[in-house]
């Protein structure tokens, strides 16, 4: 099926299960978290699965890389396993204003002449552009990763862009001097606009900026958030840790039926963006925290503090033994583990399930036709 679907399949690192039909590529990914925890040894079945209404189209962030490859410029995603980029016209995962706007980059890059960053030989200018998309308010935040300062003619590609597409309400240049494949770097000029953009989930406002992590498939995101609001029950006597929280959104949807949420966060900018969020909001009951998880728990636990509930949204390489020792310390009466790592999901929930039983899992399709794998799981602690 789909041969023609999209030219790159099977080439592009970006969509591993494309040749599959979507119905397979669920089916793929239930049997995978089920082998996951059968490997550590869990037992557990799976709830409820989430799939995707609209499986196309649904990437709110696009990253194109440049690089000079056989004497030309070559713009578009990563092959899969290489380092080398395939040319790429179009994306089916992301929206045609996406689409459009990477077109027109693109021509803007040649018209110009800006050099893409040559790593081996330490020349060059431009290593990658990204596109964020605030889908419900349809702003657009646009950066230019740039390997120094130094970004020839940006004054004129700034005015066309913002003329052609009056959606872009931000330009940003990120300094990126770096020789590894981390996309971006830590400096950062603001071109043109205020330097985030803003989009609306559950019905609340959130500020976007070019380093803060933010979800890539919203709809699908309102429907994981329902999980773990519907799982976690909190009420108004009850105080909670939001874990990993990004810039807040957990957190702040949580709120309205807390008493009061910390929320712990690593990544500066998503932190401070966590805090703008909760004033536009009026959200006065939940504290942000910059600061290294593992290293924040540990101290709250020493100070012998208690929590009613923890939800634990960890990056791929999921948390650490001592986070989750600590939590066995902490014994909060409910634990909500949102995953994106179904492996490193098992191995951690192996540690949990000294205290812990699992209640609920399910599992909801936010990166439809990847291998990638969105989980929620609901423990209780076993002893009162
Ligand atoms: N819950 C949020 C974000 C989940 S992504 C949401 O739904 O949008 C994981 C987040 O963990 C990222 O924002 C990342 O910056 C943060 N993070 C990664 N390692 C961390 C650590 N050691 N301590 C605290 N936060 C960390």
């Amino acid at each position: 099926m789909k041969k023609n679907i999209c030219p790159l399949i099977g080439k592009c690192g970006g969509c591993q299960l494309l040749h599959l039909p979507y119905e397979k590529t669920i089916e793929f990914k239930k049997q995978y978290v089920l082998e996951c925890f059968k490997k550590e040894g869990i037992k557990a079945s799976i709830n409820k699965v989430i799939p995707a209404n609209n499986y196309f189209k649904y990437r709110n962030k696009m990253i194109i890389g440049f690089k000079s490859q056989e004497n030309r410029t070559v713009s578009g995603f990563y092959e899969e396993n290489s380092h080398k980029i395939i040319d790429l016209e179009e994306c089916l995962m992301h929206s045609d204003l996406q689409n459009e706007i990477a077109k027109y980059i693109k021509q803007l890059v040649k018209e110009y002449k800006i050099k893409p960053y040559d790593e081996d030989k330490k020349i060059g200018i431009l290593r990658y552009v990204l596109i964020r998309e605030a889908v419900k308010t349809k702003e657009i935040l646009i950066t230019f990763v740039t390997a120094s300062e130094v970004f020839p003619a940006r004054s004129d590609i700034i005015k066309k862009l913002i003329s052609k597409f009056k959606e872009i309400k931000t330009i940003i240049q990120n300094i990126n001097p770096r020789k590894t494949s981390i996309v971006l770097g830590e400096k950062e000029k603001v071109l043109f606009g205020k330097g985030y953009i803003e989009d609306e989930l559950m019905g609340l406002m959130f500020k976007i900026t070019s380093k803060s992590f933010y979800q890539i498939n919203p709809k699908q995101t309102e429907k994981l958030y329902q999980e773990v609001i519907d799982n976690c029950k909190i009420n108004k006597n009850e105080v909670m840790i939001d874990a990993y929280s990004g810039i807040g959104t957990i957190g702040m949807i949580l709120s309205s039926n807390a008493k009061e949420v910390i929320s712990v966060e690593n990544n500066s900018q998503a932190h401070k963006a966590a805090i703008m969020n909760a004033k536009d909001n009026k959200i006065k009951n939940v504290f942000f925290v910059h600061a290294d998880a593992t290293d924040f728990i540990d101290e709250f636990a020493k100070e012998g503090e208690k929590i009613d509930c923890l939800v634990m949204d960890p990056p791929r390489t999921g948390s650490t033994p001592k986070f989750l020792k600590n939590v066995l310390k902490l014994s909060p009466k409910k634990v909500i583990y949102v995953s994106c790592g179904p492996d490193t999901l098992a191995r951690d929930l192996k540690i949990l399930l000294e205290k812990y039983q699992i209640k609920y899992l399910s599992i909801t399709d936010m990166f439809c036709f990847t291998k990638h794998i969105e989980s929620v799981v609901y423990l209780e602690r076993k002893f009162n």
